[in-house]
């Protein structure tokens, strides 16, 4: 039985805390499922997203969340791939057209007709979120964790793609900068790649769970330019993928990069960054974004979880706790991700 109501977090002003209450439980329409969430990881982008920190803003009140997983409780009309009881997770890009150019030629985060969960619709935060049928990722029925999974659906996907957007070979060293939610995922994928990998943070607890989970060398960047360091113990890297939330790690970043490498930009503090004119010109050196996944590779960053190759490190806790948890986030506190846990699996 579905109630008519449902507790969930929501944003009412930018930049103060979230309310919990009871809200209507939604409807699924046309190609939408209803989901029963049993977790959703708290991704940095909701601390952004409740502060108003990003240029386009969010309608409020919106409850946000784009990494909670659960069980197909309702269908709408028309939905023919999934039925009740499916375990699905509901991420970042809610929706896409599916019939533009970027979605016809596997880019749908490019799609300019775009829904995001948790930004501009409701997201995971809650008992109930709605899910565009074609666009949930699929697991299976047992045999994994709700709480270690749900940071796959952003934190796992966006650097499983950020660093094959990089486009180094097995062997070689990437950086892997900012070691919070997606770059403790981050080491770990990379390893998976076959590369070696250096860390940057400005803390040393991060840096020591960045050893933890598999990191080669680490530097704290609050201590020592990271740049001299790459030049100085590996001659560069040959990528680098960027996740930290204060925009001078860009730039660091950039001048600890060898000739010919790549450095992908997946973290999104306010601002832009300096990249020199001559030097990327004499050492063809690239800069490039990278927006969260597809959904094939969201499937294949699961996939890699599911075999156990990539396990997140996190802590779990409460959705009243949301007000004590984003401020923490913000400060850069919380080890690996923290996960709500709102529900017990079936
Ligand atoms: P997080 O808070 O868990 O981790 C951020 C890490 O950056 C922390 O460990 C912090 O110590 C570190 N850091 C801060 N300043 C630094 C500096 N100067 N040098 C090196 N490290 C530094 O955040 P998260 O959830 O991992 O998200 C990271 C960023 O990625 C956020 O801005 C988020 O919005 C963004 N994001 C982007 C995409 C995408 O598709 N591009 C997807 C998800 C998240
Ligand atoms: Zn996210
Ligand atoms: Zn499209």
């Amino acid at each position: 039985m579905i109630p008519k109501t449902m507790k969930a977090a929501v944003i009412h002003e930018f930049g103060k805390p979230l309310k919990i209450e009871e809200v209507p439980v939604p409807k699924p329409k046309e190609n939408e499922v209803l989901v029963k969430v049993v977790t959703c990881g708290v991704c940095h982008s909701d601390v952004h997203a409740a502060n108003g920190e990003w240029a386009v803003k969010p309608e409020l009140p919106l409850i946000p969340g784009h990494e909670s997983i659960g069980y197909v409780a309702a269908l709408g009309p028309y939905v023919k791939n999934l039925k009740e009881g499916d375990i699905v997770g509901v991420p970042w890009l809610n929706s896409t057209c599916g019939y533009c150019s970027y979605c016809s030629s596997g880019k749908e985060p490019l799609c300019t007709d775009q829904h995001n969960s948790g930004y501009t619709v409701n997201g995971g935060y809650a008992e109930y979120v709605i899910a565009n049928a074609n666009n949930v990722a699929r697991f299976p029925k047992n045999g994994f964790d709700f709480k270690e999974m749900a940071p796959i659906l952003c934190a796992g996907i966006t650097v499983y793609k950020g660093l094959k957007a990089t486009g180094i070979s097995p062997g070689q060293w990437m950086g892997v900068s900012g070691i919070g939610g997606l770059g403790h995922l981050g080491v770990q994928y990379a390893k998976t790649m076959g590369f070696k990998v250096v860390a940057i943070d400005i803390n040393d607890e991060k840096l020591e769970l960045a050893k933890r989970v598999g990191a080669d060398l680490t530097v704290n960047a609050s201590k020592e330019d990271p740049a001299a360091f790459l030049k100085r113990e590996v001659g560069g890297v040959h990528g680098m993928l960027v996740t930290a939330v204060e925009n001078e790690a860009f730039g660091q970043a950039i001048g600890g990069i060898r000739p010919g490498g790549t450095m992908t930009m997946v973290g999104i503090p306010e601002g832009s960054v300096d990249v020199p004119i001559l030097d990327s010109i004499m050492n063809e050196i690239t800069v490039k974004g990278s927006l969260i996944g597809t959904r094939e590779e969201m499937q294949e960053a699961i996939e890699i979880a599911l075999q156990g190759k990539v396990k997140t490190v996190v802590t779990g806790a409460k959705l009243e706790d949301i007000n004590e948890i984003l401020p923490r986030l913000k400060k850069g506190k919380v080890e690996g991700r923290v996960v709500l846990e709102i529900s017990e699996p079936l």
